[in-house]
């Protein structure tokens, strides 16, 4: 079999080689069943102990009780900027903290007067805003836990009076989570917890009195709430692949010891660009993200020198998102210590030819 690279892909991205392992096995025969994971009822019992399965385990990584509905929507994180205005109502606050949290926003306006709270990009999202011009009647506060173009993410979140609602989709599961500030959390699964085609909502069971009868049935919170994600064919396989990657997680030790590993890689790799005059990093120090690692090179004409000759190492997808250019290396919990080391020991080497 071909060798794997060191995949350093922001999405969808590099998972746990035994969770692959596992599904490929599956794929053929879930078991001893005799038809694959792909080739089942949603309905079936074989389906319904990885469904309940997978719930069961994500709500315990993040300590979610019942007041918490855990959902499995399809869509990706983009269907959410409109189903969460749809839903919570649009006249909302937004902090702007890069490409993805204007999407949210651009949805929201389509749908009602959402505000501005805060935003960075007058210094080109470098860092996360400290300062937020709150509303008291807002129907919630939106921000992005960690801006995957930018390399920014939140190392504290801010109490707000309206429910706070945060796209997580590429650092849920990558760290404890104190839930008490959230009213919503949504996640596309293709960067921390899986493939494409899944996302993940955990929302306060209270907000979904919220939503407005006129709602199509699949836009509704309730549709999905009440049928326990299964109102129509949920994607089976990405929902096995995260019950997996769940699995791997609590034999990583959980959150707790999963947040330790993210940030001894990411204190490496921030370590090497801070260590030579060649690289600089795009992030603040205190909003640096632990998943996605931004930088560029002093002379930027190198910069595709840098990736050509990294890729002749095996460690590829590091070009930077088209929007900002540079470099970034994603680093999700999948990401193993020692694909990180092979990066820094590669910009070393780099760094002293052309320092
Ligand atoms: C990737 C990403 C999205 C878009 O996700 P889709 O599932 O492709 O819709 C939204 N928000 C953040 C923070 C992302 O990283």
């Amino acid at each position: 079999m071909t060798e794997r690279v060191v995949n350093f892909s922001a999405g969808p991205a590099t998972l746990p080689v035994e969770v692959l392992e596992e599904a490929r096995d599956n794929l053929l025969s879930l078991g001893d069943l005799g038809a694959g994971i792909c080739e089942i009822s949603h309905r079936s019992k074989e389906y319904d102990r990885i469904h309940e399965g997978a719930q069961e385990k994500i709500r315990r990584l993040l300590g979610a009780g019942d007041e918490w509905a855990l959902l499995f929507l399809q869509g990706g994180a983009s269907l959410q900027f409109t189903m969460v205005p749809q839903n919570l109502g649009a006249d909302a606050d937004y902090v702007i903290t890069g490409t993805w949290s204007k999407k949210a926003l651009a949805e929201a306006k389509k749908l009602g007067s959402p505000r501005v709270a805060a935003s960075s990009a007058e210094t080109g999202f470098d860092r996360i805003p400290t300062e937020l011009d709150l509303s008291p009647t807002a129907s919630y506060v939106h921000i992005t836990s960690n801006n995957t173009v930018a390399g920014t993410q939140y190392h504290s979140f801010p109490k707000t009076e309206a429910p706070l609602v945060c796209d997580a989709s590429s650092d849920i599961l990558s760290r404890p989570l104190d839930l008490d500030r959230f009213g919503l959390i949504y996640a596309g699964a293709q960067k921390n917890l899986g493939p494409s085609g899944l996302t993940l909502v955990l929302m306060r069971k209270e907000l979904l009195k919220r939503s407005p009868d006129s709602l199509p049935t699949m836009l509704d919170y309730n549709t999905h709430a009440e049928n326990d994600s299964r109102f129509n064919t949920p994607p089976t396989f990405a929902i096995y692949v995260l019950y997996l990657v769940a699995q791997w997680l609590e034999k990583q030790g959980g959150l707790t010891a999963m947040a330790e590993k993210n940030e001894a890689k990411a204190k490496k790799l921030y370590e090497a660009i801070d260590g030579h005059d060649l690289y600089r990093g795009h992030a603040q120090q205190d909003s640096r993200s632990l998943m996605n690692v931004t930088w560029r090179l002093a002379d930027e004409k190198l910069e595709p020198v840098f990736l050509e000759q990294a890729a002749k190492q095996g460690l590829v997808s590091l070009k930077g998102h088209r929007s900002v250019g540079g470099i970034r290396a994603s680093i999700y919990n999948a990401m193993p210590a020692e694909g990180v080391d092979r990066l820094v020991a590669f910009m070393k080497e780099f760094a002293q030819q052309h320092g």
